[in-house]
């Protein structure tokens, strides 16, 4: 049976959703458990995070629009850029560092959701194996908004919610809302918005996962990133073969 491609959009918008309210559930629950998960999955995020644009989006953006190389760079200074304000506005550590992060964190979360609207658009294949990357990484993200808000000052439960709000549900919503208008363009631009994607992919496996569990380095952490890249390029040479 085949599913359209606005099937698996929702499908994986809906799995990002639970994998991001699992990680806020088990570290609302047992925080140190979370976080001794958190490093694993955000390495082996990480590995795919990176192969999957590097090897598959990347040449497939620049077949359709041989400008993608610059709006992948686009994509990348965006990410850059937006992170430098989010990090200027959260100097202070009072409530408003909770809220602002969080906000920072809704962005970032919506944009996830395009992710998977443009590169399902691209092809079925690619928005799975991107959409996996992100999936694993939407434990972490949970996590950290539970986290970032506990620090904030919120109350336990009152972070379960607005955490699942902020993280959860603003990613789906970003591939719905996406939808409507990715599914029109034509594919010189949606080499670009691939592209774009492409920078962002790489700015978010690099700069913010991989230093991340970095921080607090765990023994097998390096081999879950290797992980990622493995399972990532297994997939990648099948599915060429
Ligand atoms: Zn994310």
């Amino acid at each position: 049976m085949e599913l359209s491609v606005f099937s698996w959009i929702v499908i994986f918008g809906l799995l990002a959703l639970i994998v991001n309210s699992i990680g806020i559930f088990i570290v609302y629950k047992n925080k140190e458990l979370a976080e001794k998960a958190n490093t694993y999955f955000m390495c082996f995020a990480a590995g795919l995070l990176i192969t999957v644009p590097l090897v598959l989006v990347f040449p497939e953006a620049v077949e359709k629009n041989s400008a993608a190389g610059s709006a992948a760079l686009v994509g990348f200074l965006f990410m850059f850029l937006s992170n430098r304000i989010i990090q200027h506005k959260t100097r202070q550590k009072t409530l408003a560092f909770g809220i602002t992060a969080v906000e920072g964190i809704a962005i970032h979360s919506f944009i996830d959701g395009l992710i998977y609207t443009v590169t399902f658009s691209s092809s079925i294949f690619t928005g799975f194996l991107a959409g996996m990357g992100l999936v694993v990484h939407e434990f972490a993200e949970g996590v950290i908004t539970f986290s970032v808000l506990i620090e904030g000052g919120f109350k336990s439960r009152r972070a379960f919610w607005f955490a699942f709000l902020m993280s959860g549900l603003t990613t789906p919503l970003g591939a719905l809302i996406a939808y409507p208008i990715i599914s029109k363009l034509n594919p010189a631009v949606l080499g670009l918005s691939l592209g774009f994607v492409v920078g962002v992919l790489i700015y978010l496996s690099a700069s913010h996962l991989l230093p991340e569990a970095r921080g607090h380095e765990k023994k097998h952490s390096i081999l879950a990133f290797i992980a990622g890249i493995v399972l990532a390029l297994f997939i990648i040479m099948t599915e060429k073969a």
